[in-house]
């Protein structure tokens, strides 16, 4: 079964691959601590109000 499109979480400083026997799911970390957000969240991610591109979250480290 083809891994489906993640939508933003593919993006996002809290999306993580988790591997299965036959698809790749899509995690969201902010989950852990906000029970607001889907463990698993239904994909494509279109909108999502938790959204933090990896590319500014790194910036802003630095
Ligand atoms: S915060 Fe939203 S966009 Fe980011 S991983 Fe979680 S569900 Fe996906």
């Amino acid at each position: 079964m083809p891994t489906p499109d993640p939508g933003l979480c593919a993006r996002c400083v809290s999306g993580r691959t988790v591997r299965g026997a036959r698809t790749t799911f899509w995690r969201c970390e902010r989950a852990t601590t906000d029970p607001g957000f889907p463990r698993y969240p239904t994909l494509p991610v279109l909108e999502c109000r938790g959204y933090e591109p990896r590319d500014v979250a790194i910036e802003a480290r630095t």
